[in-house]
């Protein structure tokens, strides 16, 4: 069988964890960001790692992106660089994107613009710290 195809855009602390630990299972990762440091940080990590402005309808064509099984399109604080983006992964066929949202606004353009999965790190991370609390304090008491 072969083997499935990730792509990461974005390599800040959230599209970084998520390249290491694809990577780590085995698959087969493209990092992709426009800042040359972040890429040189996940030169030996991912299996292959370049600088691009994902903005770019072409430069996301040559990388073969509409070849790759799953995009995770991890780029936060510049929202119209994610949305920009994920229209262009639709637009270009992109079996399965998921992408990070920052707020609830970001969150309702994306899924308008077809993206397949929406994520919100810091908020479902905070709700599953307080319900781990919760928990702990049922067995603490
Ligand atoms: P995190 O909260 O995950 O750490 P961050 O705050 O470090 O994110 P963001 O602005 O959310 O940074 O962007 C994440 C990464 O996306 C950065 O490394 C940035 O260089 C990259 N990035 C932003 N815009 C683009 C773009 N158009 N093309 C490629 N990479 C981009």
């Amino acid at each position: 069988m072969r083997k499935k195809e990730f792509a990461v855009i974005g390599l800040g602390r959230f599209g970084g964890s998520i390249c290491q630990e694809l990577s780590r299972e085995g698959m087969e990762v493209l990092a992709i960001d426009r800042d040359e440091e972040k890429v040189n940080q996940f030169k030996h990590i991912a299996s292959h790692a370049v600088i691009a402005d994902s903005t770019d309808e072409t430069t996301l064509k040559e990388l073969g992106i509409k070849n790759i099984d799953h995009v995770i399109v991890a780029i936060g604080d510049n929202i119209q660089a994610s949305i920009l983006t994920t229209v262009v992964l639709v637009e270009l066929g992109v079996q399965r994107i998921t992408v990070k949202a920052q707020n609830d606004y970001h969150a309702k353009i994306l899924h308008k613009i077809g993206a397949h999965q929406v994520v919100h790190p810091e908020r479902d991370m905070g709700r599953r710290i307080a319900h781990s609390i919760i928990s702990n304090n049922i067995v603490d008491y």
